[in-house]
């Protein structure tokens, strides 16, 4: 595996000192970037790429959104942080936006998904001990096998993949994990008492983007309701219109108890994340009991509220209901041995690539690299699709071609 081919001199030398100066905890495609704009992305050397990726789908509303970007430069010359030992005049004015939007009570703002799926964990076990009536440390979440929720230690603690748990014990109790897409698995685990809630993906991004089948959500919202459970959604990857639907939930008209959000909150400009629950079950996290120093700070506030705006005002989860199909179509027009599966809901999808004379997915996409448009292979063989939801019916359409010629130089 060749990972410098093509490369001329800036992006050798940017690389190199990555790889001499900083820890070695990701391996990314060979490719160095410098600019960003809607679809498009630009390398040290001039040349231009569509980004398929999206930063996993934070990049919902294209790169440097003029709108996004305004917010953060008028903010941060005014105040950039205050932290919450005193108040500031924009978290207000936010937190009653993204509730309105959302439709909950209230909003508990953080900086990172995983750290929005912390507070997740941390509100469902204090929900539990304060209104279900567990006794202490007796509460249990019910996760799902392939989950993917973060990279802390408590989040690792119940993920079933080597590479993210490995050597990271001690462990922390109370998860269960059942099979995904599995509501016989799900009813015979909810039958423990000491269950509080259930958490998962409405479809499982960092997995390999693996769509449940239809009813699932509603059946296992069902379930959770019948349980007296609460119904904790990570709508982190999924949600801001990525699939088709503001929420992935949404295409089962199911509202979660406590929904996660991050990454495309911001529109990728900046790090913000969120949780939001009704009173009944938000209320139970008292002043001093939780927090972060930058969770919520103005320049977040002011950036999610633009880029939530933007999502309304240019239709993003109509374009990405419609500009998904036509992507899935032409990806399934392909005639290539080497894609063996297309699936996804919205503008997020994967392709399973079989390896052909040696040359697997990381192959393929080293060569979308050279043919303008940039993916990242997931779990050796599976490459993931999403691109920001801005993107035009002829851009999609120029990207389906791209990727064809490019898994038939293979061949
Ligand atoms: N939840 C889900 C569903 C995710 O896809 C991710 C990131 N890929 C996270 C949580 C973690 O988000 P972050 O990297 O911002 O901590």
């Amino acid at each position: 595996m060749d990972t410098n081919l093509n490369l001329g001199r800036a992006s050798m030398e940017a690389i190199e000192l990555e790889e001499k100066y900083g820890a070695h905890n990701y391996h990314p495609l060979p490719v160095v970037l410098t600019r960003g704009e809607g679809v498009y992305l630009w390398d040290v050397e001039g040349k231009k790429y569509y980004d398929f990726l999206s930063a996993y789908s934070a990049v919902n509303q294209g790169h440097c959104h003029p709108r996004i970007v305004g917010a953060l430069v008028d903010q941060a010359r005014q105040l950039t942080l205050t932290s919450r030992a005193f108040y500031n005049d924009c978290l207000g004015k936010f937190e009653k936006y993204i509730t309105n939007y959302f439709g909950f009570d209230k909003v508990l703002a953080m900086n990172t998904g995983a750290e929005a799926v912390e507070t997740a964990i941390k509100l469902t076990r204090k929900w539990a001990y304060m209104k279900k009536g567990i006794s202490q440390d007796q509460a249990k979440i019910i996760v799902c096998e392939n989950n993917f929720h973060g990279r802390t230690t408590t989040i690792v603690s119940f993920s079933n993949d080597p590479v993210a748990y490995t050597n990271y014990g001690p462990f922390t109790p109370g998860f269960i994990r059942i099979p995904y897409n599995d509501t016989e698995a799900l009813a015979e685990a909810l039958k423990d008492p000491h269950v509080a809630g259930f958490l998962f993906e409405p479809i499982q991004g960092e997995a390999g983007v693996y769509v449940p089948d239809e009813g699932y959500l509603s059946k296992a919202y069902e379930l959770c309701k019948n349980a007296n459970v609460l119904f904790v959604a990570d709508e982190v990857q999924t949600g801001i219109a990525r699939t088709g639907k503001l929420l992935a939930c949404d295409h089962e008209n199911v509202k979660p108890d406590v929904l996660i959000l991050g990454k495309a909150i911001s529109g990728g400009v900046f790090p913000v994340s969120a949780v939001l629950a009704n009173d009944d079950i938000m209320l139970c996290i008292k002043p001093g009991e939780h927090g972060s120093t930058f969770g919520g700070n103005p320049i977040a506030a002011k950036v999610a509220t633009a880029a939530l705006e933007v999502v309304k005002e240019e239709n993003l989860a109509e374009r990405a209901e419609n500009l998904g199909n036509l992507l899935r179509e032409g990806l399934r027009n392909i005639q290539s041995d080497m894609i063996t599966c297309v699936r996804g809901k919205g503008l997020l999808n994967a392709i399973i690539i079989k390896p052909k004379d040696g040359k697997e997915a990381w192959d393929v996409c080293v060569k979308m690299r050279d043919n303008g448009l940039l993916a990242k292979p997931t779990h050796g063989d599976i490459i993931r699709f999403a691109p920001p939801l801005i993107i035009t019916e002829n851009q999609i359409k120029e990207c389906v071609e791209i990727i064809e010629k490019s898994v038939k130089a293979f061949e």
